[in-house]
C-alpha cells in the first residue's frame, strides 16, 4: 500500500465507542431515539454554564471582529495563558507563569503534544488500567512503547505491580483521575505513594520520569471528593487539561498544558511542547474559545445534574445485582458484565437497544462502560431493560 498503513487501519476500524455511537443514530431512525438507550460515549449531558453563552454574545458584539478571530501566539493568547495559570495559582497554591501554559484544541491535543514533547522513540510510557483507549494510539504516534498497569479489584492503582513496570526505558507516565472508564478518583496518599516511587527510579535510574496528568474530569466530582494536583506532589509533571466536559464545550475544542514551573529542566521541556505543537500542526487553539476562557476561567458546569443520575444508575443497579464499581467522579459507570465476554454481553444488551461500551481495549476484560451523560428520564426508561437483562442472565 502506499499510505501509511498504520493511519489507514485506525481510520477503517473505527473504535468501539464510535461504531456504537452511529449504530445508535442508525438504530433511532428505524425505532425512534426514544426508544434506543445510548449510553456510548462521553458527551455532556449538562448545558454549559450560562456565562459563556453571554462571554460569547458580548465578545462578538464588543471585540475588533478581525481581531477576535485572527491567529493568536502558537502557545496560545498572552492574556489566557496569564488566567489559566493565575487560577491554576489561586486553587493549588503554585506560581506558574503564562509561560509556562500552552493552549490547545482539547485534551487530545495536549496528550499528543505532551507525548510527541517528552519520549524518544522506544522509550515506554505506563498507563493504569483501566484506561482512556486513544492513550495507544497517542503514545504509539509519539514512537513509544505502551507499558500497562494493572488495577486493584476496586480499579485504584496497584502501586506494587506498577512499581514492577518501571525500568531504564520508563520516560513517561499517564494517570489520569477522575478515571475514564471506571470513574475513581485516586486519593492523595496514592498519588503520594505513587510520586514517591517515581522519585526513587528516577534517582536508581539517574533520569527524569514525566508524570502527565489527563485531566479533563478535574471538575466533575461528588460529594466532597478532592482531586490530588499532581504538581504538589512532583516536579517532573505536565497537566494535560479541557474544558470539553467542566464547560461542557467538547466541540469547541479548548484545553491546555501546564508545565510545573518547579521542574529542573523545565524551560526546555516547554520549549519541546512548542516545537511538538509545530510538528503536529497544534498552534494557534481557537481564538475565540481562549477569549471565552479567559473570562469564564472559574465556571464550571452543574455537576449535581450528573450526581442524581449517578446515583439513580448505581443504587438501581446494584440492586438488581449488578456488580459496579461506585464512581466519585466523571460521568461513567465501569458494570462488572454478566458474561466472561463483555463483547457477547454488549451485543445481548444491544438486543435491547441498551447501548454500551465494552471495555477489553481499555485494559480489562469483563467489564462494561455506561456513559450516564444523558437526560435523566433516559437512565429511568432504560432501568427495566437492565433488570430484564439480568433477569434473563439468571435463568439461562
Ligand atoms: N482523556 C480522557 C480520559 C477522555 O475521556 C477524553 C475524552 O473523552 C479525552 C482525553 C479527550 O478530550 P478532548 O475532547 O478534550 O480532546
Amino acid at each position: 500500500m502506499e499510505i501509511n498503513e498504520k493511519a489507514y487501519k485506525l481510520g477503517s476500524n473505527r473504535s468501539v465507542i464510535r461504531e456504537l455511537f452511529e449504530y445508535a443514530k442508525k438504530r433511532s431512525a428505524e425505532v425512534g431515539a426514544d426508544n434506543v438507550f445510548d449510553f456510548s460515549i462521553g458527551n455532556p449531558s449538562v448545558e454549559p454554564p450560562e456565562i459563556v453563552s453571554q462571554t460569547i454574545t458580548e465578545l462578538l458584539k464588543t471585540e475588533n471582529a478581525v481581531a477576535l478571530h485572527s491567529y493568536t501566539s502558537a502557545q496560545g493568547d498572552p492574556g489566557t495563558r496569564k488566567a489559566v495559570a493565575d487560577s491554576i495559582n489561586r486553587r493549588f497554591g503554585l506560581n506558574l507563569s503564562p509561560d509556562n501554559i500552552y493552549m490547545t484544541c482539547g485534551a487530545a491535543a495536549s496528550l499528543t503534544i505532551s507525548l510527541k514533547a517528552v519520549l524518544n522513540p522506544g522509550e515506554e510510557c505506563i498507563v493504569f488500567a483501566p484506561f482512556f483507549t486513544e492513550y495507544t494510539v497517542f503514545i504509539e504516534n509519539a514512537g513509544g512503547v505502551v507499558v500497562q498497569s494493572k488495577p486493584t479489584d476496586d480499579m485504584q492503582i496497584d502501586l506494587d505491580d506498577f512499581k514492577s513496570k518501571i525500568n531504564k526505558n520508563t520516560r513517561a507516565v499517564i494517570i489520569n483521575s477522575p478515571n475514564n472508564p471506571s470513574g475513581v478518583v485516586y486519593p492523595a496518599e496514592t498519588v503520594k505513594k505513587l510520586c514517591d516511587i517515581l522519585k526513587a527510579k528516577e534517582t536508581e535510574y539517574g533520569k527524569t520520569i514525566y508524570l502527565i496528568a489527563d485531566e479533563p474530569y478535574r471538575e466533575l466530582v461528588y460529594e466532597s471528593v478532592t482531586v490530588p494536583y499532581v504538581m504538589n506532589y512532583y516536579d517532573d509533571s505536565i497537566v494535560c487539561y479541557s474544558f470539553s466536559k467542566t464547560l461542557s464545550l467538547p466541540g469547541e475544542r479548548i484545553g491546555y498544558i501546564a508545565v510545573n514551573p518547579n521542574m529542573k529542566d523545565g524551560k526546555n521541556v516547554y520549549l519541546a511542547v512548542c516545537g511538538a505543537g509545530r510538528m503536529l500542526g497544534f498552534v494557534c487553539a481557537p481564538s475565540l474559545f481562549q477569549h471565552v476562557i479567559k473570562r469564564c476561567i472559574d465556571a464550571k458546569v452543574n455537576v449535581d445534574v450528573y450526581k442524581a443520575n449517578r446515583d439513580m444508575l448505581y443504587n438501581a443497579l446494584t440492586e438488581y445485582g449488578y456488580t459496579c464499581v461506585k464512581p466519585d467522579g466523571a460521568f461513567y459507570l465501569f458494570v462488572k458484565t454478566l458474561e466472561k465476554d463483555a463483547v457477547k454481553f454488549s451485543e445481548r444488551a444491544k438486543g435491547k437497544d441498551l447501548l454500551v461500551v465494552p471495555c477489553d481495549d481499555f485494559g480489562v476484560k469483563g467489564y462494561v462502560r455506561i456513559a450516564y451523560c444523558v437526560a435523566a428520564d433516559t437512565i429511568k426508561r432504560a432501568l427495566p431493560k437492565f433488570k430484564e437483562l439480568i433477569t434473563e442472565y439468571k435463568l439461562n
